[in-house]
């Protein structure tokens, strides 16, 4: 059945947009989790909607299964096909439609990244916010609904979607939502994409909000003697609702490991909040003169601030090369990152509680994460042994189940995908499942999409 499809996916496609090369499907078969690899039958580089949807029609009809492949960044074996079928790659599909400064939107192909578009976007005087580390597309970035360091202020990728092209398990084509920033109109068929792993359609194009480059930008580094004093301060910003850019927490081992890779200067492996105060330049000046405040009361070790592009640039620079700097500090080690996310008011707890998770599994485990949004991630490096996998997936377990105690959530922003599969009951009630299983039945009644995924 399969050999049938790729014949006919080749007639339709020509030859040199199927592959069924080793290394192409090997490269498919996984992404940058811990998850056992499973290889596509053949991969499909996708240009348009018109192949997305001819794609879908033909392993539809074929009842052959298909996953989507952006940029294969995914940490929770999304992408991995178990069942092998066919995996459908975007990132050919790069365009920038439209641009509308005045409205300060744009349309994007669904594999553009988020790095290209800004690049694009930079004499616009407008930006996208949405900064995940990996470099993803923007389609998977609306399939697991990522977020990042800016999410504090600008959202998540949730808040800047406005409408979606997405092609239905059937080959259909539907387009949702507008460019209208609000809309009270029918069920919210964007918003059920995104965040639906690649489940329930194929995103093609997306209808993004931009915003303003600020007119002033100021980073801030503060280092404490103690990680309890650095979270209650980014709790005490929060409280006292200052709107800050971004608010990251970097524990002392990720801090060594950051110092080491990226070379940040005169900065000790301690307890570290990377700050980002964005606006008019009074305004900025305000929410610096909150936070200093904060920030001696609570003990911190000096607070310095900089508007200089290239420093603020190499700052943030470090932040997004956490992930490298962990697996350059244990050579031979791999990663595997964790996603829990609580309410503000029990973050403090679950931090302490996670480091004394790692004291006693005996692993080195740095922690670093999106504070202001209670999302943090520790990134266990794995001993490169079976009972040293089994160790991080033991302390993995364990902090998933500490979060979910607190009231929280086994991922903040990472997905499910083959990896928390088993927290869904512990999370939604068995009602909210059931609706969910329904959404999936209806739009995907053969279960060709993604099978095994979330749900
Ligand atoms: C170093 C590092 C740092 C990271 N930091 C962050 C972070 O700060 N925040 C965060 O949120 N994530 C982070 N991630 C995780 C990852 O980058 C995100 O999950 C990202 O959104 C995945 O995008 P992608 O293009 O790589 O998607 P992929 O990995 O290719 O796919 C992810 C899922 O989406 C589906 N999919 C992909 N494209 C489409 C499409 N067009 N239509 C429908 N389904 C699709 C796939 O089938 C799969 O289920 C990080 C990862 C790494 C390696």
């Amino acid at each position: 059945m399969t050999s049938e499809l790729i014949a006919a996916l080749r007639a339709r496609l020509g030859d040199e947009r199927v592959s069924t090369a080793e290394s192409v499907r090997e490269q498919h078969s996984h992404g940058e989790g811990h998850h056992a690899p499973s290889m596509p039958a053949a991969v499909v580089f996708a240009q348009s909607t018109d192949d997305v949807a001819q794609t879908l029609a033909l392993c539809n009809a074929h009842r052959v299964p298909l996953a989507a492949f952006g940029a294969g960044t995914s940490l929770e074996g999304h992408v991995n096909p178990p069942e092998g079928g066919i995996s459908l790659d975007l990132s050919r599909m790069t365009e920038l439609l439209s641009v509308n400064p005045q409205d300060m939107d744009c349309r994007v192909q669904a594999g553009i990244t988020r790095q290209a578009l800004n690049q694009i976007l930079r004499d616009t005087g407008l930006f996208f916010p949405v900064d995940p580390g990996g470099e993803a597309t923007i389609g998977g970035m609306c399939a697991t609904r990522a977020s990042g360091t800016a999410a504090v202020r600008y959202g998540t990728i949730r808040e800047n979607v406005l409408g979606l092209t997405a092609v239905l398990a059937d080959g259909r084509v539907m387009r949702t939502g507008g460019r209208v920033r609000k809309s009270a109109t029918g069920y919210d068929l964007t918003h059920l994409l995104i965040g639906s792993e690649g489940t329930l359609g194929v995103i093609t194009e997306i209808q993004l909000r931009l915003h303003p480059i600020p007119e002033t930008i100021a980073a801030a580094v503060v280092q404490f003697e103690t990680l309890s004093d650095a979270v209650a301060t980014a709790i005490d910003i929060l409280q006292f609702g200052v709107p800050i850019g971004r608010l990251e927490l970097l524990d002392e081992v990720q801090m060594d490991a950051s110092i080491r890779y990226s070379g940040l200067t005169g900065l000790r492996a301690l307890p570290t909040l990377f700050l980002e105060f964005v606006g008019g330049p009074e305004a900025v000046r305000e929410q610096i003169a909150v936070v200093e405040a904060i920030v001696s009361d609570r003990g911190g070790l000096g607070f310095d601030w900089h508007t200089d592009p290239d420093q603020r640039a190499a700052l943030w620079r470090a932040r997004h090369h956490a992930y490298w700097a962990c697996l350059a500090y244990r050579p031979g080690y791999s990663a595997m990152t964790t996603d829990a996310i609580v309410p503000i008011s029990v973050l403090a707890e679950l931090v302490a509680g996670v480091k004394e998770d790692i004291a006693e599994s005996g692993l080195t485990a740095p922690i670093v994460g999106h504070v202001g949004d209670g999302n943090f991630h520790t990134i266990i490096l794995v001993p490169p042994t079976p009972e040293g996998l089994a160790q991080a997936w033991a302390l993995d377990r364990k902090i998933v189940r500490r979060a979910l105690a607190l009231g929280g959530s086994c991922s903040g922003e990472h997905g499910i995908g083959l990896g928390k599969r088993e927290f869904m009951a512990d999370e939604h009630d068995p009602v909210a499942l059931e609706v969910m299983r329904g959404f999936k039945k209806t739009m995907d009644p053969n279960g060709i999409l993604n099978p095994g995924k979330m749900l």
